[in-house]
């Protein structure tokens, strides 16, 4: 364990509701009984929870996120559609954009681009999600697709705009499986090399997301590159999200 400041993105997924919310009650009291411990906490609620969230997390100190949003960064008629200005609207201060789950859905990187634009328009910080197929992983593209993802869904982003970068291999969500130490850590040498460098963005801090669990999670911690991880299934668990809290953070 290092002295490190660490983000904690909990990403619900499509699960919950109102009656989830108890299930918080733990790690907001874990949260308040800590108060010097060197994190933030972001919750990332599906949309219908937002609200909910927003007003059990207000006399606290984790923050909200969204999901996704539209790209469209005004009002309009798209039907089912919510955009950064209705989640900045409910109390949100982050969205998750370019989730691979979202990808695999059909948004490619300028759709992605677009997204990110309109929400840093609308005052919303960026979570930013990149990350290679294992299919792609075999044929040694990792890196061509990490820098189009990067320099196509940055293009025409002010270099100092509030974004985290989450590196989320897809073979490594929700299958249990994460990436060998070395190739993590240079994968995440190889993203804030380019981000910092190539993109000249300044202060862009580069998360782990894929599988992180209470039993990996020290392993992880091992890597000080990383400066926090994107949780999907094991922030649903508030006995695991506290688990990995107090493996991570001083
Ligand atoms: C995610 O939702 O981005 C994620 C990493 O999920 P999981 O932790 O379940 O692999």
């Amino acid at each position: 364990m290092t002295n490190k400041f660490r983000y904690f993105i909990a990403n619900w997924k499509m699960f919950g509701n109102l009656s989830s919310l108890k299930s918080i009650d733990n790690v907001i009291k874990y949260v308040k009984s800590n108060p010097k411990k060197k994190f933030k906490l972001i919750y990332c609620p599906p949309y219908t929870l937002l609200q909910s969230f927003h007003i059990k997390l207000k006399k606290t100190k984790i923050n909200l996120g969204a999901q996704n949003c539209h790209e469209e960064t005004n009002y309009g008629p798209f039907t089912g559609k919510i955009n950064s200005k209705m989640i900045k609207s409910l109390g949100a201060k982050y969205v998750i954009i370019g989730h691979s789950e979202n990808r695999q859905d059909g948004e490619n990187d300028s759709l992605i681009n677009k997204k990110i634009i309109s929400a840093l328009k609308n005052k919303l910080s960026v979570i930013f999600c990149v990350g290679e197929t294992l299919s792609q992983k075999r044929i040694k593209l990792t890196r061509k697709i990490l820098m189009k993802q990067l320099s196509v869904g940055l293009k025409n982003v002010p270099i100092n705009s509030n974004i985290i970068i989450a590196y989320e291999p897809v073979w490594s969500i929700g299958t249990g499986l994460i990436p060998k130490k070395l190739d993590l850590s240079q994968n995440i040498d190889f993203i804030k090399a380019q981000v910092k460098k190539k993109l000249k963005f300044k202060n862009i801090k580069i998360i782990y997301g894929g599988s992180v669990n209470p039993n990996n999670i020290a392993g992880l911690n091992l890597i000080d590159s990383i400066d926090g991880y994107l949780i999907g299934g094991a922030s649903q668990s508030s006995k695991k999200l506290i688990d990995i809290l107090r493996k991570s953070v001083i």
